[in-house]
């Protein structure tokens, strides 16, 4: 086999939503080069992609690494976890809903060990976003979703929020801030925003498309670049002269760590892989947002238009203590039965769908490797709704609960015909449970594999500056440095965390 060797400044790994925002900052300053490897193709010209309504589309398709699960014995085994396989990474793929982490979010991050990660100091990076953050258009407010919104309001009395990212909330419901184009429903993805207007322009920008990173080049604990395979099977080691950014994401980040021989010494031993740096928190601390699903057939058709079919949302806090929202809710236009039609339930003809999240889970799972060979899928076990004092199954049966009430209110009410599942026999704290945790879903939100954390925590993969513990050369930046969830949905952190990333590298340059 041919070996090529290129050298640059900086390699980043994955051109995914964090990568895209350190690729941009990085090569502002045209003395520094970078590449980017990135495992998809670009999604200049691409209609499918960059059409935020056609999201569903993507899912399971040629663009989506797929991860399946392991057995849940406690929840779901089939979901399938979607990972974006294209350059701007799942902010290609995602819905794009926007939020602010809430304050005490960072402030969480900091009291995990994360120095500096406090909600004040996270402030500047949220203002140098360039992602076109708008609220959902008038024109794509949806009747039916601007009646959930009313009937919430009178049936919870929580307050009706526009622009859920002006104010730190605790509770409140109405529809989300996007990042996108109003005027023809195109994305400001990751890549949109940041890469696009200067891809072609930058000589000190390399974006190496189609190519996937399998192994790190270590020199003892120097990471010095990364072996790559391009799609026609040319092998090329990439050269970082000053640096390595792994941005591959929350599951492809350790896995990538794991097959380069970083990680927990007995797990790499057991697969024969030779132990470069024995780090035991590679692949633990795997977060993730669960949902379950309510489904209401509506009396009839339900008017088209929308940014994405699940525009509005609603956060409830259950326990005044708790520090901002304690229970999240989508609310799609669409009789989202997926999952339900496994256990024998029908998809009506119209229908909307209510689905109870949790914001804080206490369940934690892992990510592991079964197999040396870097080409095998890593194993994923979320271990939904193993938590001792059974939080996230109970936080679903309230969801459910509070979903009724809001069903039976106006002026909701009138448009739903029947409930569909559970079923409005199901009522009992045990059935619900049942119910809940079966059809669970993801909201594709894993994070927090390679955590950031304190030099005393033994779990903790990354400093607070990002620097791989133990080795040189090296940082992480994507979801997997997440050391808690956010309460809100996970992107625009991951933007920050890119941000700030580009900040602490390019001050040591
Ligand atoms: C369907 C879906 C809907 C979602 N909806 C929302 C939402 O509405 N709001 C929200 O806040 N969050 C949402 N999320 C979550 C959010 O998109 C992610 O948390 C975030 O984009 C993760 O960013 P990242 O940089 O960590 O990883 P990614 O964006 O996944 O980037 C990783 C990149 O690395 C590349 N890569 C991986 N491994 C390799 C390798 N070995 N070699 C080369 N390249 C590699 C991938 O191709 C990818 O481009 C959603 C996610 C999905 C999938």
């Amino acid at each position: 086999m041919h070996h090529t060797t290129r050298e640059f400044d900086y390699v980043v790994i994955g051109g995914g939503t964090a990568g895209c925002v350190i690729a941009s900052r990085l090569t502002e300053n045209p003395d520094v080069t970078v590449a980017v490897i990135e495992g998809g193709p670009s999604d200049v010209g691409r209609d499918d992609v960059l059409t935020l309504r056609r999201w569903m589309g993507l899912l399971g398709g040629e663009l989506d690494y797929d991860y399946p699960t392991t057995e849940q014995p406690r929840g779901n085994s089939h979901i399938r976890h979607s990972r974006a396989r294209v350059l701007g990474g799942c902010s290609s793929h995602n819905t794009l809903i926007a939020f602010k982490p809430l304050p005490s979010d960072w402030d969480e991050w900091e009291a995990a060990g994360a120095t500096g990660w406090g909600a004040e100091a996270m402030e500047t990076y949220y203002a140098r976003l360039k992602n076109n953050i708008v609220a959902v258009d008038e024109k794509d407010r949806n009747a039916i979703a601007r009646d959930f919104v009313d009937a919430a309001q009178a049936a919870l009395g929580v307050p009706r929020v526009e622009g859920f990212n002006k104010k730190p909330f605790h509770e409140g419901v109405g529809f989300f801030d996007l990042a996108y184009h109003p005027e023809n429903n195109k994305r400001s993805s990751a890549s949109v925003a940041y890469l696009h207007p200067v891809m072609d322009e930058r000589a000190n920008l390399t974006i190496l498309l189609e190519t996937w990173a399998y192994k790190l080049e270590l020199n003892g604990t120097r990471a010095e670049g990364v072996h790559v395979r391009t799609k026609d099977g040319e092998e090329i080691l990439v050269r970082a002269r000053r640096e390595v950014v792994l941005c591959a994401g929350a599951v492809d980040s350790p896995r990538l760590l794991l097959h380069s021989g970083i990680g927990p010494r007995a797990d790499l031993e057991k697969l024969g892989i030779p132990v470069v740096h024995d780090l035991p928190g590679v692949g633990e601390n795997l977060l993730d947002h669960p949902e379950s699903v309510i489904v209401w057939e509506t009396h009839g058709p339900i008017p088209d238009n929308s940014a994405m079919d699940s525009d509005a949302g609603l956060f409830v806090r259950r326990d005044p203590h708790h520090a901002g929202p304690d229970l999240m809710f989508h609310f799609y236009q669409i009789p989202f039965t997926d999952n339900p039609e496994r256990l024998g339930y029908e998809r009506p003809p119209h229908g909307v769908s209510m689905t109870p999240n949790i914001p804080k889970p206490r369940s934690k799972g892992r990510l592991y490797l079964t197999s040396a060979d870097p080409s095998v899928k890593p194993a994923l076990d979320f271990r939904y709704f193993t938590d001792e004092d059974d939080y996230d199954a109970r936080t679903l049966v309230d969801g459910i609960r509070i979903a009724r009430e809001i069903a039976r209110t106006e002026p909701l009410a009138g448009w739903l015909k029947r409930e569909v599942c559970p079923g409005p026999d199901v009522t009992g704290d045990e059935e619900l449970s049942e119910y809940a945790r079966r059809v669970a879903h993801t909201v594709y939100h894993p994070a927090g594999t390679c955590k950031m954390g304190a030099a005393d925590d033994g779990l903790a993969v990354v400093d607070p500056e990002l620097r791989i513990r133990g080795l040189e050369g090296i940082r992480v930046a994507d979801a997997s440095v997440f050391p808690t969830m956010t309460a809100v949905n996970p992107m625009i952190a991951v933007l920050m965390v890119g941000e700030k990333a580009a900040e602490l590298i390019g001050g040591e340059s």
